[in-house]
């Protein structure tokens, strides 16, 4: 029998990030302030240091990973890659699927792979807090772990209606040091004002967000960090993608396809971009970023300068955007409730570079269940989104007889989502199709610019 696990030695953990804006055909569009003009670095001076900033605006290809950060990786870090023979079996296809495991990180997902990184150029530059947000929990676990390992205080606003349904989250955060609080709070005039306008408000990410800017930009001690979207928190998880080209080629395979599920498209890019470079080079590999009906930024949505914070206190980023106030209905998929998407991922797919699909959410639990019961695994509800497009071209090679070779990236595991299963199992959950009423509605309040 052919190899399940392709792992790697630590001392093959990758020494650089990639930098796709190398690659890309077009220079990415710049961020703009809120007067309609490209911004300066000065302008994110307030709330990231200008080492991350640096990395945002960078065109170098490779960017060296200090070490203190790989010392850091190598907690968890090569992750290994399956070929899931079983999975393959259960669905009699031709086809050969991979995944990519970034459950085994100690915060169950991908999300450590920049917070470690965010976290240690913070402390360099002797910033002592970071306030964020979190939505379902994973990001503030994240950088709940990176603030403890690189000694940085850290307040976590995390949307309401999770603080409220997901405990284990917040006993994570408080086990590696952080303070949360249920946003809307009472800390930030932000806060305040969603609390006067509805005291029951259930919260949001983009208000989330809006806290933690508010705090960061008010303390000159404090810095702000997010955990998608950004470019150098797509470069930080090329991790993924570098690592898994090592693999494959251990066993002289290459992906015909790349799934991996999509909120801010931060794993997506991390696994893809790498694959991107071959394909600037000419080799055939397509790329896919599987979202949500309920959230269907890139398949749905506009191509349009939008604020990434329902408060406007971002910049401006050229993104496929489903409006900043758009409420996405409360799917299981919590990380993937996002309204805007990777300025590099949006500007990628709408010159046709990379694709993406909308799968909706009975779907993504069906296949999710079947992978764990083939593979044992028990995938997080966003990563079962990818694994249910995979699936889904499985079927299809099978139809056609195509062995091709498919490659999932496996985001991260669902142990503190066995709610949303328990839900699932008693015929709870439903679909949501694309609300196109409320999209509508958000979609006209998109800033006027360009
Ligand atoms: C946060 C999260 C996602 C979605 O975020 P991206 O920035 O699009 O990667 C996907 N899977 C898991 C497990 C997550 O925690």
């Amino acid at each position: 029998m052919s190899q399940t696990k392709i792992l790697l030695d630590e001392s093959e953990i990758p020494t650089h990030w990639y930098n796709i804006i190398a690659d890309m055909p077009n220079p990415p569009a710049p961020p703009l302030g809120p007067d309609g003009t490209p911004i300066g670095p000065e302008a994110l001076a307030a709330i990231f240091p200008m080492s991350l900033i640096e990395q945002e605006v960078s065109g170098q290809r490779w960017i060296a990973i200090p070490e203190e950060v790989r010392a850091l990786y190598q907690l968890w870090r090569p992750t290994p890659l399956y070929r899931a023979h079983r999975l393959e079996a259960a669905l009699s296809t031709p086809a050969k699927i991979y995944y990519k495991h970034e459950g085994v990180s100690p915060g169950g997902s991908h999300k450590v792979n920049t917070s470690i990184a965010q976290a240690y150029y913070n402390a360099q530059a002797g910033i002592k807090r970071i306030a964020t947000e979190t939505g379902a929990g994973q990001w503030g676990s994240a950088m709940a772990l990176a603030g403890q390992m690189f000694g940085l205080e850290v307040r976590v606003y995390m949307v309401k209606v999770s603080y409220e349904q997901k405990p284990y989250r917040r006993s994570m955060m408080q086990t590696w040091g952080a303070e949360i609080c249920a946003s809307p709070s009472q800390q930030t005039q932000v806060g305040r004002t969603a609390l006067a306008a509805d005291p029951d408000s259930p919260g949001s990410l983009g208000l989330a967000i809006s806290e933690a800017v508010e705090e960061a930009a008010s303390r000159v001690d404090t810095n702000y960090a997010l955990g998608s979207v950004l470019n150098h928190v797509l470069l930080h998880q090329t991790v993924i993608g570098l690592e898994a080209k090592k693999q494959f080629e251990k066993v002289g395979e290459y992906p015909d396809v790349i799934f991996a599920p999509c909120g801010g498209g931060s794993n997506f890019g991390g696994a893809a971009f790498p694959f991107f470079a071959d394909k600037a080079a000419g080799k055939e590999v397509r790329l896919v970023a599987v979202e949500p009906t309920s959230c269907p930024t890139l398949t749905r949505g506009i191509y349009a300068y939008d604020f990434g914070d329902s408060a406007q206190l971002t910049p401006m980023l050229l993104m496929y955007t489903l409006g900043h106030d758009f409420m996405p209905p409360s799917i299981h998929a919590g990380g993937l409730r996002y309204h805007g998407d990777s300025a590099l991922v949006s500007q990628l797919y709408h010159e046709k570079l990379l694709e993406a699909v909308a799968v909706p959410q009975l779907a993504t639990f069906a296949a999710g269940v079947q992978f764990a019961r083939a593979e044992g695994i028990i995938p997080a509800p966003e990563s079962s989104h990818a694994i249910a497009a995979c699936i889904d071209e499985a079927l299809r090679c099978k139809e056609s007889g195509e062995g091709k070779t498919l490659f999932i990236n496996l985001s991260g595991h669902g142990h503190f989502d066995m709610g949303a299963y328990d839900s699932y199992f008693s015929g709870k959950l439903e679909d949501f199709e694309y609300p196109a009423e409320a999209i509508q509605v958000a979609l006209a309040h998109i800033p006027k610019v360009g």
